[in-house]
């Protein structure tokens, strides 16, 4: 077989080997090829468009990770950096329920910040709407109006709300993050009964990879992939720069005109125009709240790595 170059989207990582999609095939890549090339080259992560020499039937080597439109990191406390999960997404839905487990405004604003950090356009799902309080859904929309986000209501059990999903999802990369509880498998499952989250199509077809670790990987999704996003739950947002997180909230972001201190960190600093704007309610308080935890957890951890 002649080798050749061709263009794919990595499906699976695991310790040894890229899984590729090339058009309806799944390719077992080495990655020899890069390690040649450029020793310190950037991890491959599932969601990356890649190119492959093609070795045998199934069978080829990664050559080049093209550059990335968009990618969901986090911070790693273990090693004090930041890890790329996925990459590439088109869309993340940053599910929450109206209760059981309790909306926690400060997650759901976590993981919209590092949606906003890479570059992948959010939009928020409130499940188990049946569960509702009287006026919880005026809140939070009052809570969400400044920054733009969409709102989605849903209810898994009644299927409310599951046109308005499918009307957002097409043939890209698509991510469902949130705590555990919240009904994401319950929405997924409505959305496409046949999505197989326990054994993906690859591993069962061959019976490799079945049973090692993978870092991330991408499950096919109606007409496009859907993206896991492991380890949610103590999500820790992955900028270490304190003044860099504004830029993650576009309800603060677009307040105007300058603060006394150039720069500011909008948080203790007199003649802050965020904190001003905070006071006259132009920015909701649990947002504001959600910025100032980011910016806590952020000295915390440069305090530890001084130790
Ligand atoms: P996940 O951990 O986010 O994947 O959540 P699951 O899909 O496993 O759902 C957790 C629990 O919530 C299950 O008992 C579901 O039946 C229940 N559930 C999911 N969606 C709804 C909903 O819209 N309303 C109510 N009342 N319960 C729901
Ligand atoms: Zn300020």
């Amino acid at each position: 077989m002649q080798e050749r170059l061709e263009n794919g989207l990595v499906v699976r990582v695991t310790g040894g080997e890229v899984w590729v999609r090339i058009g309806q095939e799944t390719v077992a890549c080495s990655q020899r090829g890069r390690s040649r090339v450029r020793e310190s080259a950037l991890a491959v992560v599932a969601g990356d468009r890649v190119t492959v020499l093609r070795e045998s039937a199934g069978v080829g080597s990664l050559e080049e990770v093209l550059p990335r439109n968009s990618w969901l990191s986090r911070y790693i406390d273990r090693d004090g950096s930041e890890r790329v999960v996925v990459a590439n997404i088109d869309r993340l839905f940053v599910v929450a329920a109206t209760a059981d487990p309790p909306l926690r405004y400060g997650f759901v604003d976590r993981v919209l910040a590092a949606a906003e950090w890479g570059h992948i356009r959010p939009c928020i799902v409130i499940n188990k709407m049946d569960l509702a309080e009287p006026g919880q859904w005026e809140e939070l929309r009052a809570a969400y109006a400044p920054s733009l986000y969409e709102l989605i209501p849903t209810c898994a059990e009644t299927g409310e709300g599951m046109a308005e999903l499918t009307g957002r999802l097409g043939d890209g990369v698509y991510a469902f993050a949130g705590e555990s509880g919240v009904g994401k498998s319950s929405l997924l499952n409505q959305l496409d009964p046949e999505l197989d989250l326990v054994v993906d199509d690859v591993a069962e077809k061959t019976g490799r990879g079945r049973h090692t670790t993978t870092n991330s990987q991408l499950f096919r999704f109606r007409d496009g992939f859907l993206a896991d996003t492991p380890g949610m739950q103590t999500f820790s947002f992955p900028g270490t720069d304190e003044y860099e997180v504004v830029r993650c909230f576009p309800d603060i972001r677009h307040i105007e005109g300058p603060c006394r201190y150039n720069p500011c960190t909008h948080s203790h600093e007199p003649g802050c125009r965020v904190k001003e704007a905070v006071e006259q309610e132009r920015i909701p308080a649990s947002r504001y709240q959600s910025y100032l935890d980011i910016l806590t957890g952020i000295r915390e951890r440069a305090k530890k790595k001084q130790w």
